[in-house]
């Protein structure tokens, strides 16, 4: 039976709209064309640029209690159609139907998280008397929203990552306009189509489909737009960043995080978190572990259980419930993965188990001696390989972990408090988790990197301080 095409349309001010010219989505499991979605011009940006003005406006005087109600909503009706937000999530992106499900509550969490917070945006009395001369002065900090944000997010978590943005906008008072990843842009719209429901006013949100290289400098570089939020790649986040001009921005970028297992680490609970932490998403996961360090002693056994447990995984149909990994993203994308894994194993590294691909589908993989010079030792793999090496101790595990571009999460195991702490002080990462891989996070944790990992944090009320300005405001009384 032919599959049928859906047209959607994109969302600029409140107005469902069509662009001059399309582009298709695909199932990136079949290669099936699933639907065509606008693609935008420069002039509709300016069109939601303008609209997102008007929005902005009518956000800031929406009370908290409309606010709350409004995200609320939107969260409820994800969760009253919680099987065709994760279909969506299925048919256009990587993930399984596992996987899928599990996206699909974390992004209810996430508006709801965001809903909460929006009571919570505070500030503090400022203590004038501490200066002489200032002693009939009193004072408080007040936050209020910046006016129009830009939001730019990536395929791996198309519904999620879009909420992490689209939630403390409004829970701020904001306008925002979303420009979701080509590949992955029909799980943005119908969270669109969420909040309409919800009964957000015109105009406070769009969300325009189109390519990122043709639409997003005229967003970008907008004086109008007061803040962007990007979630994406190293090389695009830089190339944001040269255009912003005096902006605030947000750059939630990659990493090839690092989990840590010394010698006397539970081996049972290692294994089976850096496994998941590995391929969940077929490895698509900015904390996802790319490179595992394992002190001597524990080396080969940590190896082989680790192998054998890959060996398990079952690659295949995302719809299936027994599928544990779906395709990458494009084939384009498991062709780059594989000829990552051929330059290293042609420059000395040992394949220990998968290697292989068919189409977009790329086996778990498993690689050792791994030389410092091969591309997939320093950059982002972003796909189903990890990396697994031995290590004489903690210092050389952390120096190894730290000689990075990245750093965004790093784990590691360890029954010892003092080693715990000493890598927490010594390993240069927004996050480290302990007895844990560098796969962990909740949506209301501050979630972000150092070095090419980005700048800021995420996680709603990190968000919603950083979609918010500083207001003193100083009282001089009459003495
Ligand atoms: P990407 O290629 O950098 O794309 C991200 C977004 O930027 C897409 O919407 C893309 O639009 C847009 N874009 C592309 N070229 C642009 C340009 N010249 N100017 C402005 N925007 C442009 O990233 P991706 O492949 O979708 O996502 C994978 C990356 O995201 C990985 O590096 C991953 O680690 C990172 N990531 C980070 C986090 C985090 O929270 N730190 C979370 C998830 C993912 P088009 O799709 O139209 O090209």
């Amino acid at each position: 039976m032919k599959n049928q095409i859906v047209q959607e349309r994109m969302l600029i001010g409140g107005e469902w709209v069509k662009a001059k010219e399309e582009m298709d989505v695909f199932d990136p499991g079949t290669g099936e064309l699933i639907a065509t979605v606008p693609s935008a011009s420069v002039e509709d940006v300016k069109e939601a640029i303008k609209k997102a003005k008007d929005g902005a406006e009518k956000s800031a005087t929406l009370s908290v209690h409309e606010r709350m109600n409004i995200l609320h909503k939107a969260a409820s009706y994800i969760e009253a159609n919680k099987t065709s937000f994760v279909n969506t999530i299925i048919a256009e992106s990587s993930k399984t139907i596992r996987e899928a499900r599990k996206e699909v509550i974390r992004c209810i969490e996430t508006l709801r998280l965001s809903a909460e917070e929006a009571r919570r945006i505070d500030g503090q009395t400022i203590p004038f008397s501490q200066m002489p001369g200032h002693e009939t002065r009193v004072g408080y900090v007040y936050r209020f929203p910046v006016g129009i944000v830009a939001a730019i997010t990536p395929f791996n978590d198309p519904l999620n990552l879009v909420a992490h943005k689209v939630g403390p906008a409004i829970a701020a008072g904001n306008a925002v306009i979303v420009k979701p990843a080509s590949l992955t842009p029909l799980s943005a719209l119908r969270l669109a189509e969420a909040f309409l429901h919800a009964g957000l006013p015109a105009n406070i949100l769009s969300v325009i489909t189109g390519r990122g290289s043709n639409i997003c400098d005229p967003l970008v570089e907008h004086d109008d737009v007061r803040f962007v939020s990007f979630t994406g790649g190293y090389e695009t986040g830089k190339e944001i960043t040269k255009k912003v001009g005096v902006k605030k921005t947000g750059m939630e970028l990659g990493s090839n995080s690092p989990t840590i297992i010394l010698k006397d680490a539970n081996v049972e609970e290692a294994i089976s978190s850096t496994v998941s932490g590995a391929f969940g998403v077929a490895g698509q996961n900015c904390i996802g572990v790319q490179r595992i360090y394992v002190e001597y002693p524990l080396y080969q056994t940590f190896l082989t259980r680790f192998v054998k447990e890959t060996k398990k995984l079952k690659v295949g149909t995302k719809s299936e419930e027994t599928t544990d990994i779906g395709p990458m993203i494009s084939e384009k994308e498991a062709k780059r993965v594989e000829s990552w894994i051929a330059e290293a194993k042609k420059l000395g590294a040992s394949i220990c188990c998968g290697g292989e691909r068919k189409k977009a589908y790329v086996e778990p993989t498993v690689l050792t001696n791994v030389p410092t010079q091969a591309t997939i030792a320093t950059q982002e793999v972003f796909g189903p390989v990890v990396l697994i090496e031995p290590v004489d101790s903690l210092q050389e595990a952390i120096e190894q972990s730290n000689d990075s571009g990245y750093g965004l999460q790093a784990g590691i195991f360890t029954e010892k408090l003092e080693t715990a702490f000493q890598a927490i002080h010594e390993l240069q990462f927004g996050g480290v988790m302990i007895n844990d891989s560098s796969d962990v996070r909740i949506d209301g944790m501050p979630f972000g990197g150092i070095k090419g990992s980005g700048i800021g944090r995420e996680g709603v009320r990190y968000a919603i301080e950083a979609m918010t300005e500083q207001k003193v405001v100083a009282f001089k009384l009459q003495k």
